[in-house]
Order: C-alpha cells, then sequence, then structure tokens
C-alpha cells in the first residue's frame, strides 16, 4: 500500500517537473538559443523605423517625444519572448533598408513587402494587410484612376504609394505631377493649403490624417486605383536565418492571439470622424480650443518649458556676445605702426562680415552637425552658435559708440598720462557702451526672437512647444498665435524694464 501511494506520488512530482520544464523552455527561448541570434549588440535588438507613421509609430508629442504606436508594442512584446532588449532608432524612411545590417538590426515600419525590397532583404510573414487611399480636398471627387490626370499628388519618398503613383504617371497617366515629401504630417497640410491637390498614402495612416484634418477633406479607398493588398513585414538582413524564423514563430502566436486584437483595439480601430455624432463637430468654440491648447493634459507645462528654454539661451548667448563683442571691436580698431588697420583687425572684420553675411540657421547647424558633431548638449551648442552669431552685431554696435568719442577726450586723456589702454578702458568704452545701451537692448530683443530656430537642433523651445501643442491636439490657430503673445509679451517686458533703468542711469 505504502510503496502504492510512494509510486503515485513520485509520477506526480515527476509530471509536474516535467510540465514545467516544458512550458517554461516554450514561453521563453533558452539561454543557448538567445546566445545564438545575431545581433549587433549582444541582448539587445536594434530596431530602425521611421516615427512619421501613425498609428503605426510616431512620437508623442505630451510625453517627451517618446516612439509609440502599433509597431512599437508589437516588436516590444516579441523582444520580450526573444529575452532581448529593444532599442529604437528613428530615421528618414528611405534610410531603413540600407540601414539593415550595420547599424539595425531589422525593420518596422508599416513596411510593405514588395519584390524589389525582397532582393535585398528578408520579410517575416505579414502581420497586417493595408491598401492605399487618397485624400482630397472636400471639392474634388476621384471616382476613377482617370480623375488623377492633371493632379498634383504628393506621397512620401521611398514608399509604396510613390511607386504606385509614378508607375501610373509613366505607362497611363502621363498629366499627373508627383511632389515628394519626407512626413505625412507636412502632406496633409499642404493639401489643406491647396498646395498639392490630393495625398497617396496607406489607409489606416490616411485614416488619422483625415481625422485630424476633418471637415476639410476627402477619403477615397484605393480600390478606385485598383491599388493591390499590401502586406505589412518585417525585414531583417539576408542570412540572419535563426533570428527570422523565430521571429517568424512569435508573431505567429501573437497574430492568433487575443494580444493581437487587443493591438487593434488600441491603435487600428479608428473611428472616421465623419461617422460620429455632430456633438463633437460643433464644439470647436474659440474657448474650447484656449482650453485644448493650454489646459488639457496640462500643456501649459509645455510652453513653460519652451518659455525656460528660450530665455536660457537668450541670456546667455547675450552675455556671451556682448563680452566677444567688445574685444571684437576693439580689435577691429587696431592699427599698426603705419596708422592703417592692423592684421588683427583684419581678422576681425573678416569674422564680423563673414558671420553678419551667412543665416544664423546655417551657422547653427555647421556648430550642431560639424563644430560639435559629439556633443548631445543642444543649449550649449545653441548658446555658442547665438553668442558668436550676436558677438558680430554687437561688435558694430560698440565700434560705432567707440567712434562717437569725441576725438578731443582722447586727446586730453593722453595728455592727462593715460597710455592707450588707459584711453581706451577708461575713458572711451565705458562712454560708447552707455550711448550704444539702446542699440545694443535692440539686439538683445532680435536675439530672442530669433532663437526660434533651435527646433532644428532638437531643442524644444517656445515655438517647437507651440508645434508639439499643435500636432498633439489638432489645432493650428490657438497655439501659435499663444506662442506669439508670449513672444511679445517677452520683449515688450524685456524693453520695459531696460528702458525704465535708462531713464534712472540718465
Ligand atoms: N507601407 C508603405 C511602404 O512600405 C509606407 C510605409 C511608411 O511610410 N512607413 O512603402
Amino acid at each position: 500500500m505504502h510503496k502504492k501511494i510512494n509510486k503515485i506520488l513520485l509520477t506526480l512530482i515527476a509530471s509536474i517537473v516535467f510540465i514545467l520544464t516544458f512550458s517554461l523552455t516554450c514561453g521563453a527561448k533558452s539561454n543557448e538559443e538567445i546566445k545564438s541570434f545575431k545581433t549587433l549588440e549582444k541582448g539587445v535588438l536594434t530596431v530602425g523605423t521611421n516615427a512619421t507613421f501613425p498609428p503605426f509609430e510616431f512620437k508623442d508629442k505630451d510625453e517627451d517625444q517618446e516612439i509609440k504606436g502599433f509597431d512599437v508594442d508589437l516588436i516590444n512584446k516579441i523582444a520580450k519572448k526573444l529575452n532581448l532588449k529593444v532599442n529604437i532608432v528613428d530615421m528618414p524612411f528611405e534610410g531603413l533598408l540600407p540601414a539593415l545590417g550595420n547599424k539595425i538590426d531589422l525593420v518596422i515600419a508599416g513596411l510593405t513587402k514588395t519584390e524589389e525590397r525582397e532582393k535585398i532583404v528578408d520579410f517575416t510573414k505579414p502581420y497586417f494587410y493595408g491598401k492605399q487611399s487618397i485624400l482630397t480636398l472636400k471639392n474634388v471627387n476621384i471616382k476613377q484612376k482617370e480623375d488623377l490626370n492633371n493632379l498634383t499628388i504628393a506621397t512620401q519618398i521611398g514608399t509604396t504609394a510613390n511607386e504606385f503613383v509614378k508607375k501610373l504617371q509613366e505607362e497611363e497617366l502621363n498629366n499627373i505631377k508627383i511632389k515628394e515629401y519626407d512626413e505625412y504630417d507636412i502632406m496633409t497640410q499642404d493639401l489643406v493649403r491647396k498646395r498639392v491637390d490630393c495625398v497617396v498614402l496607406d489607409d489606416i495612416v490616411a485614416k488619422n490624417q483625415f481625422n485630424k484634418h476633418f471637415p476639410e477633406l476627402n477619403l477615397t479607398q484605393g480600390s478606385v486605383l485598383n491599388c493591390p493588398t499590401e502586406n505589412y513585414c518585417i525585414a531583417l538582413p539576408k542570412g540572419n536565418e535563426k533570428l527570422l524564423s523565430s521571429v517568424d514563430e512569435i508573431l505567429n502566436d501573437i497574430i492568433n492571439s487575443k494580444e493581437y486584437t487587443e493591438l487593434q483595439e488600441k491603435y487600428i480601430n479608428i473611428k472616421l470622424k465623419s461617422e460620429e455624432n455632430e456633438e463633437t463637430k460643433s464644439n470647436n468654440s474659440i474657448v474650447n480650443q484656449f482650453l485644448t491648447t493650454l489646459v488639457e493634459k496640462e500643456r501649459y507645462k509645455l510652453y513653460l518649458k519652451g518659455i525656460t528654454t528660450t530665455l536660457v539661451i537668450s541670456v546667455f548667448a547675450a552675455l556671451l556676445g556682448f563680452f566677444l563683442g567688445i574685444v571684437l571691436a576693439v580689435l577691429k580698431l587696431t592699427k599698426n605702426k603705419n596708422g592703417k588697420r592692423s592684421l588683427i583687425g583684419k581678422i576681425a572684420n573678416f569674422y564680423i562680415n563673414i558671420v553678419r553675411g551667412t543665416p544664423i540657421l546655417l551657422q547653427l547647424l555647421i556648430m550642431w552637425l560639424v563644430v560639435f558633431k559629439n556633443f548631445k548638449n543642444g543649449v550649449f551648442v545653441a548658446i555658442v552658435a547665438f553668442g558668436l552669431n550676436s558677438a558680430a552685431y554687437v561688435a558694430e554696435i560698440i565700434r560705432s559708440g567707440i567712434n562717437s568719442v569725441g576725438v578731443g577726450q582722447k586727446e586730453a586723456a593722453e595728455s592727462l598720462g593715460f597710455g592707450k589702454f588707459g584711453v581706451m578702458f577708461y575713458i572711451v568704452l565705458p562712454q560708447s557702451i552707455k550711448n550704444s545701451i539702446p542699440s545694443l537692448c535692440n539686439e538683445f530683443i532680435s536675439l530672442i526672437k530669433e532663437t526660434a530656430i533651435v527646433g532644428y537642433v532638437a531643442l524644444n523651445d517656445l515655438t517647437r512647444a507651440a508645434f508639439s501643442i499643435s500636432a498633439a491636439s489638432y489645432q493650428t490657430f490657438m497655439p501659435l498665435i499663444i506662442a506669439a503673445l508670449i513672444y511679445y509679451i517677452i520683449t515688450k517686458t524685456i524693453s520695459f524694464i531696460l528702458e525704465k533703468a535708462m531713464k534712472r542711469m540718465n
């Protein structure tokens, strides 16, 4: 009896152990298997995408620009099961496939499997099916292919839509004009502004854009153009079979599970605005716009952060520009023994001319991409770029201030025993700076406004904050007007304070 119970117990324990190990090894990949995955960095899956394709991949405008979307969630699920960490790299769409295998391990970007692409990369099984569709303004109706003739069509560079329209132009409708863009958002905005007649793009993304610009737009399914169904797949470099088959296997499991339905619920099943009831449509009063721009999701905080960035850059750049400007002005006026401009003077003059004769945006980009290419701190680079730029203008202001100080004063000072430098630093400079204060104040105010371009070096200043809020709230008028108002208040307050201070000094 005892022996029998023992036997039963033993078999039970053995089966539990067996089932446990079996299920564990099935759920996650074994260590051996993980080690055999060829990735650029051990234990990390470096994923390339182009985050301008909502709802598949997009930057969250409200929360520190994090990349989100259907594809992002999907690849995170896959990587988790592969026991790999995910590192997402955002790059231009047309740069994704060339980067496979050298900068990234795989591409997930709502990418359609095509014959051309299959020649250079491997594709997984499809995880989504899409179609092309057409966005037009309300008064344009596309009922058949021929209606596209004579229209200007916008498409994103390197996409299947781009290829499709190009082929159509070559083979059937020679009068189509094609405009190529980098971003869907800008394409649709140009459509609304009537710069193009229609946009051809993937249907889910089209719905997303339609909802942003409803009620200006019409959405037509691509079936009127006989567009084929497109299979969205993940792309891997050729020859990484182990990783490919594992990704495929996991993808298959996910697609057949409730996880996939949840993903679809979360990102894809977007209701078209035109299908919603009228209530939401009419609720776009000025007050409502104001509330969505400032109060909703605490967006005013984005403005506050933006103001801080703008002011920090402006104030420090102004200080750098002021001191450097004085040095430049004095150097420019130095003379050699023959009474002509010295070599240092010529160099200073050359610098001033170059800086004043080239766009500040280019100077900023040269600093960011060339001179400080290994620096991550954009604020520092912006301060240096704007400081160096402002110095050239300050130098000219101070120089004319110096010239305005009478020769008599200089001679008097010299006769009192002041040396050349003494005259400059104790007599001439203080007076010329004092005379230049109104122009220096103007320079500071211009500087504040000029910093509106720092968004180019990935900084979230006041202007950038307005763009972000505009993209997140689907409003254009209110976010931009509020930013303009804030700039106005800042510059007015500063000139008021400076004027008051000057009156005191006088
Ligand atoms: N599905 C389209 C393509 O593969 C568009 C993808 C995208 O723009 N991210 O070309």
